[in-house]
C-alpha cells in the first residue's frame, strides 16, 4: 500500500472514532443537547432542592405522597403514559396534591434510533393523558434513561418543551439504602435535582431512601420544591 493511502485510511478511522465517541457523549450528556433547553440543576444560594421520581405511576404513589406530605415537600413526577392508563386514580392523586407532573414518554422506549413519528406520538399521547387527568400548565420532559440524540431534542424545541435531567442519581451508583443516602447527603448542594425510582420497588428500600433524605435535609434547613419552582430562582 502506498504511504498516502495508508495515512488516509488511518485518518478516516480516527475521525470515525471521534464521531462515535461524540455521539455517545451527546446521547448521555446530562446538561447538554443539540436543541432547546436542558436543566440538570440550578445555581442558587437558597437551601432548596428538587426531588424527582421517574416512571409509574403505580400503587406506590400513595406511600410516596404520604411521605412528602409529612415533610411539607413538593416533588416532580415524570410519568409514563401506559402507566397513567393503568393507574388513573394515582395520577389524579399526584395532581391534586399539587406536585409537578412531567412527561417520561408513553412506553419508556429509548428515544434514540427511532422514527420522528414514533417519538412525536410517544410525547403527544402522554401529554394528552396528563392533561386529561386534570394537570394544568406546561409539561416538562425527561427522556428514558436520559438518552437523546437529534430528533428528540428537535421535536421538544418545536413544542417549546424543556428537558429536565438531574445532577444526583443514587440508584445509578449504589444498591443499599445506606449507601444511597450517604451519597446524596454528601453530593447535595442548593439547587440540586435528585433522581429516584420508588414506583416499581417492592422492597420498600427506595421509600426508606426518600424518607431519610427528607428527614436529614429538612434538618439541614433544606426545602423541597418542584423543578418549576426551582427554575424561578435562576
Ligand atoms: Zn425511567
Amino acid at each position: 500500500m502506498r504511504k498516502k493511502t495508508y495515512l488516509k485510511i488511518l485518518l478516516s478511522l480516527l475521525l470515525l472514532c471521534l464521531l462515535l465517541f461524540g455521539s455517545y457523549e451527546l446521547m448521555n450528556a446530562r446538561s447538554y443537547q443539540l436543541f432547546g433547553n436542558i436543566t440538570n440543576s440550578i445555581e442558587t444560594d437558597e437551601k432548596v432542592v428538587a426531588l424527582t421520581f421517574d416512571d409509574g405511576p403505580t400503587k406506590n404513589v400513595e406511600q410516596v405522597l404520604h411521605l412528602l406530605e409529612q415533610y411539607n415537600a413538593k416533588a416532580t413526577f415524570f410519568l409514563i403514559g401506559q402507566d397513567i392508563e393503568k393507574f388513573p386514580e394515582e395520577t389524579k392523586a399526584i395532581i391534586e396534591a399539587d406536585h409537578q407532573v412531567g412527561n417520561h414518554t408513553f412506553s419508556h422506549a429509548r428515544m434514540i434510533f427511532k422514527s420522528p413519528t414514533f417519538i412525536k406520538e410517544e410525547i403527544d399521547k402522554t401529554d394528552e393523558l396528563i392533561h386529561e387527568a386534570g394537570y394544568k400548565g406546561e409539561i416538562d420532559f425527561r427522556p428514558p434513561n436520559g438518552k437523546k440524540l437529534v430528533f428528540l431534542p428537535y421535536y421538544l424545541k418545536l413544542q417549546e418543551k424543556e428537558t429536565i435531567t438531574w445532577n444526583i442519581e443514587p440508584d445509578t451508583f449504589f444498591t443499599t439504602p445506606e449507601e444511597k443516602i450517604d451519597y446524596v447527603l454528601e453530593a447535595i448542594h442548593p439547587g440540586s435535582i435528585i433522581l429516584l425510582h420508588p414506583m416499581y420497588d417492592q422492597s420498600g428500600d427506595e421509600l426508606q431512601v426518600i424518607e431519610e433524605i427528607l428527614k436529614a435535609l429538612t434538618k439541614e434547613g433544606y426545602r423541597f420544591i418542584t423543578v418549576d419552582d426551582l427554575q424561578t430562582l435562576e
